[in-house]
């Protein structure tokens, strides 16, 4: 399957980022992965712009449940296709946690995300103390089999797998680890949407980084990777996207 490499920018970059998006299309044309780089709401506009004509996509972070109406703040998954944006990153831990989502939330932003026509990259992914205890595949089973939506394909679902304690901690799984929750995801997909859950891509993310990409997409059942930190350095982002063969 090819690759995916996903930026998640959080909540970062101002209009003089730009130079960096510039930068990442020079790497697109021979890239042998498909890449996507999800920037704050405020600079998905220009980004759409700056990317036209590559093979680099944008999507965003979070998007409402509604397509509009009375929400101050929000953003709708329409509003989101209508700028341009081709994916939206739903469920990610911070956002279960600092902004209370569970997965009813997230299937619900999920069945907007296709109604708005954008692809959903859905997280899960265990605590540590989650882990300690044993339950890594037991949470992330709960979590995807109510996060992900009737309706949901392979050309509209992207899962990521985000173990909280790796986010941004320098701390990754071990191979094995990796391997057995995306054995876990795979087969949880396989029973919920048949054979074309072998063509879900699951991503790896937490402190991924140029020098253990190569590894972690080497692993089984692993089809790229969602990156944080390392995708606001566009030598870092362009060293991960190299390793996605
Ligand atoms: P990180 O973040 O790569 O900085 O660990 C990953 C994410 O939060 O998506």
């Amino acid at each position: 399957m090819r690759k995916l490499v996903a930026g998640n920018w959080k909540m970062n970059g101002l209009v003089s980022s730009q130079a960096e998006i510039e930068a990442l299309k020079g790497l697109t044309g021979s890239a042998t992965c498909d890449i996507v780089v999800c920037p704050p709401f405020t600079l998905i506009d220009r980004a759409v712009e700056r990317v036209k004509d590559s093979n680099l996509v944008i999507g965003a972070q979070d998007c409402h449940a509604q397509q509009s109406g009375a929400h101050t703040g929000d953003v709708s998954a329409e509003m989101l296709a209508d700028i341009g944006a081709r994916y939206v990153i739903l469920g990610h831990s911070e956002r279960r946690v600092s902004h209370g989502e569970d997965d009813e939330i997230v299937r619900a932003k999920a069945v907007a995300a296709h109604r708005g026509g954008l692809i959903a990259i859905v997280c899960v992914g265990e605590t540590r103390h989650e882990r300690d205890e044993g339950r890594a595949i037991e949470v992330v089973g709960e979590q995807l089999r109510e996060s992900v939506p009737e309706g949901a394909t392979s050309a509209n679902l992207v899962i990521a797998y985000e173990p909280v304690w790796a986010i941004g901690t320098g701390l990754v799984p071990t191979n094995e680890q990796i391997e057995e929750v995306h054995a876990a995801i795979r087969q949880m997909l396989e029973e919920r949407l048949g054979s074309d859950g072998n063509s879900v891509r699951i991503l790896y993310g937490g402190s991924v980084k140029s020098s253990n990409a190569e590894a972690i997409f080497g692993l089984r059942n692993v089809d790229g990777a969602l990156v944080g930190g390392a995708s606001l350095k566009a030598s870092e982002f362009a060293g991960i996207i190299s390793a996605a063969v």
